[in-house]
């Protein structure tokens, strides 16, 4: 037996990554599937290539087994293997990859499914385990190796029996301590979960034996244990088949596996990208808003996958803020990831995905307004505000985004109308979309400073929510009209008969005028006749561009 020593570098760095690069320890089994998983692959690509050897998908598969008694988990797989050399090298050093070494030699050959590039997922097995064994036999090979290691200090590699090709791993699972618990690495149905949210979509079978109870033949109350194999991951990603062959059941249904919500979606959005940038989606639009949505503990984002294996829970980088109400996931082999796997290097790819992403829920929310106005009406009422919020917090460079899909509700139509219908039924001598703010639309339709424009013939939408002044002051503009609140005190249409009307009144009333204005000292500027006012017999009116309502809001804020 021959005792080998990690090169220095290698003892430092192996510290660091069983301390500090992987946050989670459930991840270890992550990397050790992925590259049972990727052995698998090589053999596959070799069958391509080598007329002797024939790829028969039934006998591929990797196994998980826990062992209680001797406190170990094995993870085995019918994969390429290694032989004594590669042992040394691809796990005597760390850092390197010899999967990465077989892409480049492979390439252009389609290597990209396989997941391995950084060379240290393997050393994530010593955050659970006290002693890795590995039981190698490669193809092509008539001896197996077994290669051993306690952590920092080395490993020792000597030949074994081993009868068939692949690779076993066995972890020597670490006692609990005070504060950390490895048990749960032996439970079947911790394994099991952790199979499926980290490795469901592995492309092969992933087994386990696992022991239930039945009643005992003949018994009608006596219980059995008894023991079968099962088949944990789906394999087949639902994002990687073809839309014609899913039914909305289908999104349904992969929508409440995910918990991405109690609710059932308003719509999916199933990408298949083949541009640029090569990636499949599944988006969701919920019909609820989550009961945390507008609070700080929220975090939007969307599932990130490289090749069908979970990199991140929430990307955020995916979504912009007006758009976090979407649920889903992004799959993409594009990408470049950083070694622990759970941060992306922010690349390029990231960003297209993003753009390509946005725009693609613009388009659908549009079609379902368009096609689908109930549906859409409902999904504006629980996540209107977000869109708003979006048009004001966003300096206007997504204004073109959001503007068609913001709606207010109107005077005329007594219900929710988007800008574009409101400023293809304004009249021809109607220059500005006019607003009035208040509390209701039932306090806004007795506001005294609507009736004039009313009375015009004008549409006037309510703005009910604090955010809808600020977005539209955002906006400036909707196809070249500009937004006018009914109370601001130039109305745009009074301006003909103004004059001599001004006149007037300072002549008739001004006594009157400033003996009011005395009253009121400090709370209004001017008093003034006003030629608006129909059945009421004054208003309150602003100079400028801040709306009374306005007004109260940016008092009210802390300052
Ligand atoms: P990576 O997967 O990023 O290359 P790892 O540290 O996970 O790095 O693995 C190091 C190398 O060890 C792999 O590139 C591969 O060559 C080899 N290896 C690890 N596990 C297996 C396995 N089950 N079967 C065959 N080779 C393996
Ligand atoms: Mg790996």
């Amino acid at each position: 037996m021959e005792k080998k020593q990690f090169q220095a570098e290698s003892k430092r760095l192996l510290e660091m990554m069983i301390n500090s690069i992987y946050t989670q320890k459930e991840i270890f089994l992550r990397e050790l599937i992925s590259n049972a998983s990727d052995a698998i692959d090589k053999i596959y690509y070799k069958a391509l290539t080598d007329d002797q050897l024939v790829f028969d998908k039934d006998s591929y598969y990797i196994k998980v087994i826990p062992d209680k008694d001797n406190r170990t988990l094995t993870i085995l797989d019918t994969g390429i293997g290694m032989t004594k050399e590669e042992l040394e090298t691809n796990l005597g050093v760390i850092a390197k990859s010899g999967s990465l070494a077989f892409k480049k030699e492979n390439e252009p050959k389609d290597g990209h499914d396989i997941i391995g590039q950084f060379g240290v997922g393997f050393y994530s097995a010593f955050m659970v385990a006290d002693v890795v064994t590995v039981i190698s036999k490669a193809l092509g090979s008539d001896s197996a190796y077994k290669w051993e290691s306690a952590g920092a200090e080395g490993y020792t590699i000597e030949p074994c029996d081993k009868e068939t090709i692949g690779t076993e791993i066995i972890l020597k699972i670490k006692e609990n301590t005070e504060d950390e618990s490895y048990e749960e690495f032996l439970e079947v149905y911790r394994l099991k979960g952790i199979i499926k949210k980290y490795s469901d979509f592995i492309r092969y079978p992933i087994k386990m034996d696992v022991t239930s109870k039945r009643l005992k033949e003949g018994s009608d109350n006596e219980f059995e244990d008894y023991t079968e194999e099962q088949h944990i991951n789906s394999m087949v990603p639902i994002w990687r088949k073809n839309k014609s062959e899913l039914t909305a059941e289908d999104y349904e249904k992969f929508y409440a596996e995910k918990h991405y919500g109690f609710d059932k979606p308003i719509k999916h959005i199933h990408i298949s990208a083949d541009g640029a940038v090569v990636y499949q989606a599944i988006l969701f639009i919920p019909e609820n808003i989550p009961f945390d949505y507008y609070s700080k503990e929220y975090e939007k984002g969307l599932e990130l996958y490289s090749n069908g294996v979970l990199i991140m829970n929430k990307c955020s980088d995916l979504l912009p803020d007006y758009f976090s109400f979407v649920k889903g996931m992004v799959d993409s082999e594009s990408l470049s990831l950083n070694i622990s796997r759970e941060m992306l290097q922010h690349d390029r790819q990231l960003k297209l995905i993003a753009k390509n992403i946005e725009s693609k829920i613009k388009s659908q929310l549009l079609s379902l307004l368009k096609d689908e106005r109930e549906k859409y009406e409902q999904f504006y009422k629980s996540f209107g505000r977000q869109l708003k919020f979006g048009v004001y917090s966003d300096y206007g460079s997504h204004k073109e985004v959001l503007q068609d899909l913001v709606m207010f509700y109107s005077s005329k139509e007594k219900k929710l109308v988007t800008l574009e219908e409101y400023v293809s039924r304004m009249p021809e001598d109607q220059k500005y979309i006019y607003y009035a703010s208040g509390p209701s639309n039932e306090r806004i339709e007795k506001l005294p400073q609507t009736e004039l424009v009313a009375e015009k013939g004008y549409e006037i939408l309510y703005f009910t929510d604090d955010i809808d002044e600020f977005a539209v002051k955002m906006l400036m503009k909707y196809k070249d009209k500009e937004f006018k609140s009914v109370s601001s005190g130039d109305l745009g249409f009074e301006a003909e008969d103004k004059k001599d009307n001004d006149d007037a009144d300072k002549n008739d009333h001004k006594e009157l005028f400033d003996y009011m204005k005395g009253l009121l000292e400090g709370k209004v500027t001017s008093v003034r006749a006003s030629k608006r006012l129909k059945s009421h017999p004054v208003c309150l009116s602003t100079e400028g561009d801040v709306s009374i309502e306005m007004e109260k809001i940016l008092n009210a804020m802390p300052n």
